[in-house]
């Protein structure tokens, strides 16, 4: 009993110390929910509503947290996270405990439904981190944005439906179409809003299968207001799920409710999956979200960090700024690496600092495998030029030699269709998919073939090494 009272004194004291260091929003959402249990062993131990909640936590204010609680129990002092057990009412709001992190996901999901009560509550799923309000907007995001707010003001109520968002990883697909299904709930006009990825759904309609469950599992999902599906590419090659999925969206579609959608490409561009579902996918709206532009990078930089209440010098903000330019991801990432550096070493944030984390970070990533990295090996090989490979001559063996390369741009790299195509002389993305089925054809019929493919994969592979 002791130690529960020491244990709350002490998170009394880090919480006014946190509070002061990060804005009351934050505060609340993600410290208040916490509760102290143990001080033990110099470890302060806290409980936390959910895994995600914890991953969450320990990925945006672990340092923060770190540094208090040495700051007030001592240099060695350590935090230890206990994640509540209990499905009761005393573990913070709802949307902490999305069912999807907890130990026993597909149970939850939507056991009540097979009870019988198909208006029985359930997760949304939804992260209330992502909102219209920091969401920041850009030339390169504009259109997608006003076309999602339009969205979550009128669920159902536009022509967009099903909307579709597309583009390169870490772009805001993920924050744009859960931004609206808060939206829609907060302002009350969709009750029933369910975010779940496709792999998501997928694991859910087979395991509902294996456990002669598909009828309460397609009620579930049919009661929904707003249904956002993100990253659709993934249903490739999953044919009964697409199935499902297909009769899913019709019953949504007809009876008026939203379909929000996200994919790493335009819907046309999506390979192994059924074009009837496709036809489905472009009803609506289609709209991409681009890599961000300079002004808008710098703009993300500073709400983030005044988010987070820390001052970041201009020059900082504008050298990480022009510095990392893929994605918002990883514009994120850097922000926070520099951040925790400047604070764990008790150093200033100056872009001396700021260039040391770009760089680690350069090198750690992997350089990404180019168009041109693959036509050259792939040249090579063949012993084809690269000019051939990107020429018109018919010539058999450049032929092969040039859809070779093809399927394995389509492999490597996440670029759409239509973009190898224009790689290797304008060709359309039909001729990309054409080389890729026959190219997948030789690769599981011609072991001489196979042997070759291979050998190639592994020399493009070892340029990003
Ligand atoms: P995607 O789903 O396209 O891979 P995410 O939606 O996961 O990308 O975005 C990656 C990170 O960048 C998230 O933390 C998200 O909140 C942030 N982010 C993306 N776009 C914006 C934006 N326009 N303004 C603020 N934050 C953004
Ligand atoms: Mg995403």
């Amino acid at each position: 009993m002791e130690t529960f009272v020491d244990a709350r004194g002490i998170w009394q004291e880090c919480m006014k110390v946190i509070q002061g260091r990060i804005n009351n929003l934050n505060y609340k959402m993600w410290f208040e929910p916490v509760t102290p249990i143990a001080v033990d062993n110099n470890s302060l131990v806290l409980k936390v509503p959910s895994l995600f909640f914890h991953d969450w936590l320990e990925e945006h204010y672990g340092t923060v947290v770190n540094e208090t609680v040495r700051s007030v129990l001592g240099d060695s002092a350590k935090v230890e996270y206990r994640i509540s057990d209990d499905d009761g009412g005393d573990s913070g709001p709802s949307f902490f405990r999305p069912s999807q992190f907890s130990t026993h996901p597909i149970q939850s999901r939507w056991s009540a439904t097979a009870r019988g009560a198909v208006k029985a509550p359930f997760e949304s799923n939804l992260n209330p981190r992502y909102t219209f309000d920091n969401f920041i907007k850009g030339d390169s995001n504009q259109f997608a944005r006003a076309a999602a707010y339009a969205v979550g003001n009128n669920p159902a109520g536009t022509s967009f439906n099903p909307l579709v968002v597309y583009g390169g990883v870490g772009l805001g697909k993920t924050h744009l179409i859960q931004a609206i299904g808060n939206f829609a709930r907060q302002s009350g006009k969709s009750e029933r809003v369910l975010y779940v990825s496709s792999e998501r759904f997928t694991v859910d309609f087979v395991d509902a299968i294996q456990k002669d469950r598909a009828t309460e599992f397609s009620n579930f999902y049919r009661s929904m207001d707003i249904l956002i599906v993100d990253d659709i590419q993934f249903f490739a090659g999953k044919e009964k799920t697409q199935d499902n999925f297909f009769h899913t969206f019709n019953a949504l579609h007809q009876s008026g409710r939203q379909i929000i959608l996200s994919s790493d490409r335009p819907p046309k561009e999506l390979s192994g999956v059924d074009d009837r579902l496709i036809s489905r996918f472009t009803w609506g709206l289609t709209v991409d979200v681009q890599p961000p532009d300079l002004e808008t990078r710098i703009a993300i930089l500073r709400k983030k960090s005044e988010d987070d209440g820390i001052q970041v010098p201009d020059d900082v903000i504008e050298y990480v700024a022009a510095n990392v330019t893929s994605n918002i991801r990883e514009l994120e990432g850097s922000l926070i690496s520099i951040l925790a550096k400047a604070s764990l070493g008790n150093k200033e944030i100056t872009v001396d600092l700021a260039k040391e984390v770009v760089r680690s970070l350069a090198v750690s990533r992997r350089t990404a495998v180019t168009v041109e990295d693959i036509q050259k090996i792939v040249a090579d090989v063949f012993d084809v030029t690269e000019d051939q490979l990107r020429g018109k001559t018919r010539k058999q063996e450049v032929v092969i030699a040039r859809q070779t390369a093809m399927y394995l741009t389509k492999e490597l790299t996440r670029l759409p269709l239509k973009t190898i195509g224009s790689h290797f002389g304008g060709r359309d993305h039909s001729t990309v998919i054409y080389a890729c089925q026959i190219v997948g054809n030789h690769i599981s019929t011609d072991d001489k073939f196979k042997g070759k493919y291979d050998r190639i994969k592994k020399k493009i592979e070892m340029i990003g090494m």
